[in-house]
């Protein structure tokens, strides 16, 4: 029996997909078993530089179309998701191997709820205007028209493929941008979906264009470097964003980075403990670690340190890895066999560092076909402090340090020693200390007794090597617009 032909997962550009060409194709593989699920077709510079100038032709319809107009091919494209919502889930479990239920609940959900969301900040939003006193009595009108960027290039990750991708997709769209998307290499499938709904939405030919492959020397780097686009919004590793900020710095374009972080988890003894060990077990193995809001250091006071560190074990213990479509399974697997290697490096530098292993540490063994996938056991580890290496750089994976504290001064110092400033989580039944220790954190985004809940209105974004600028709400309409300032003395 032969194995059956892949399907193809082809380029969008100016409202059609390319005709893919085997001798540009890459492998998509399920993270699950390892095996082959999709050809894509790797985009080379002279079919960027097409959806480039595809995405220039459409600008001066699409940002003249009326705003209504324009959330209305928004909300619509959420309704059509809606209505495709099992397509989605399926694209994105076969790239990511992550669980359906998860699919389900949070990344297609979110797509939907990011062009919801963004159709309403943008259709609400107002100019800002002042009146200036003038000598003599006179005054003068200072208002500022909002105008898109043009071209935005749109690159994003595979941890949370559609939903980070639809978190920049939707507001550049309704500021009346358009765009050209480039997917993660692991991850193409969901990218090229949205691109039938968006043109059964009702969005002109050339506002929403796709290209794959990958960074340096392939779609990203001629993506990033084409002369054709206004502004870059990324998602990714600190190390990808600045070698992005190198490409776009000769020719000054804005940019917008959410990268990498080494989130810490803050809990006192007075904290209530269940409610703490749930919100941890969620965010240190939430989509098996593999996302930048996730809890890699975990600090406790010392009284309930024992408790805490049985008590997440216990809770590590019982996720359940297995086949995504298990409505049982709670944990999928790394995203690629690359980044399996990177994990294990770390925990055997935490072994070398001294760790105790609470419990996990390597690779499963799971059989039922899942044997080949890249799979890693949700890890814990005491025993480290803040200058071991798998404490202070990014694992991105199923793994957290838990490590001792006494006062609430030590936690803060602790927790900010960092060269990152994603997120933080602070676990107390004392609210002034909670708003204390969260407004000390020094990050974009700091939870208190939760963890991942967000409002979409809210900036989102993060310091140091987390990121430059924020999204969300009128953040997002602020990246994507430049506003022109006018004064009119009167
Ligand atoms: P990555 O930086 O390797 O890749 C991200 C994207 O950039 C991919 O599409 C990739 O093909 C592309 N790319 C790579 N090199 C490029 C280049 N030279 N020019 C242009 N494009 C290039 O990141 P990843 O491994 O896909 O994702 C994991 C990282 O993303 C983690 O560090 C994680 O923390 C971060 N992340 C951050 C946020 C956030 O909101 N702050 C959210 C999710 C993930």
């Amino acid at each position: 029996m032969t194995a059956p032909t892949p399907r193809w997962i082809s380029n969008f550009v100016d409202g059609h997909f390319v005709e893919p060409d085997e001798r540009q194709g890459f492998d998509a593989i399920d993270p699950a078993t390892g095996l082959v699920h999709a050809r894509v077709h790797e985009a080379g510079a002279p079919l960027v530089d097409r959806a480039v100038r595809a995405a220039r032709r459409a600008v001066p319809g699409w940002s003249a179309t009326p705003v209504r107009e324009r959330t209305e091919v928004l909300r619509r494209a959420a309704a059509l998701i809606e209505e495709r919502f099992e397509e989605f889930v399926a694209a994105e479990v076969a790239d990511t191997g992550k669980p359906v239920t998860q699919a389900r609940e949070l990344d297609v959900a979110r797509a939907v709820a990011n062009f919801r969301t963004f159709a309403d900040v943008v259709a609400a939003a107002g100019q800002e205007s002042f009146m200036t006193d003038l000598p003599g009595g006179r005054q003068a009108l200072n208002y500022a028209v909002r105008k898109p960027l043009g071209v935005v290039a749109v690159i994003v990750p595979w941890n949370l493929p559609l939903l980070l991708l639809t978190w920049k997709v939707a507001p550049a769209l309704a500021c009346g941008n358009a765009v050209v998307v480039k997917p993660s290499e692991e991850t193409p499938g969901t990218a090229a979906l949205l691109a039938e709904v968006l043109a059964d939405a009702g969005l002109p030919a050339g506002a929403y264009n796709v290209v794959h492959g990958f960074g340096s020397g392939s779609a990203g780097e001629h993506l990033t470097a084409h002369p054709g686009i206004d502004g870059v919004t990324f998602t990714g590793s600190s190390a990808t964003g600045a070698q992005v900020m190198r490409t776009v710095a000769p020719r000054v374009r804005p940019v917008s980075f959410e990268l990498g972080g080494k989130n810490a988890a803050v809990v006192f003894a007075d904290a209530d403990l269940d409610e703490a060990l749930d919100g941890l077990t969620r965010s240190v193995f939430a989509n098996t670690g593999q996302v930048c809001l996730c809890t890699e250091r975990v600090y406790v006071q010392r009284a309930v340190f024992a408790d805490i560190a049985d008590g997440l074990a216990e809770r590590a213990r019982a996720l359940r890895l297995g086949r995504p479509a298990d409505a049982a399974t709670t944990t999928g697997p790394l995203i690629s066999q690359a980044h399996r290697e990177k994990v294990r490096g770390y925990a055997a530098l935490a072994e070398q560092a001294g760790a105790t292993v609470l419990t996990g540490g390597g690779v499963p063994a799971l059989g039922d076909g899942l044997d080949g996938g890249s799979w890693f056991e949700p890890t814990l580890w005491t025993g480290l402090d803040n200058t071991a290496r798998p404490v202070r750089e990014e694992v991105f994976g199923p793994v957290a340090a838990l490590i001792p504290f006494d006062t609430e001064e030590e936690a803060v110092a602790l927790a900010n020693d960092t060269a990152y400033g994603l997120a933080a989580s602070v676990w107390t039944r004392d609210l002034r200390r909670g708003h204390r220790v969260a407004q000390a954190m020094e990050v974009g985004v700091a939870w208190v007794n939760t963890w991942f809940l967000r409002d979409l209105r809210s900036p989102f974004g993060g310091m140091g090597l987390s990121g430059l600028g924020r999204e969300g709400g009128d953040a997002s309409l602020h990246f994507y617009t430049e506003p022109t300032n006018v004064c009119v003395q009167l």
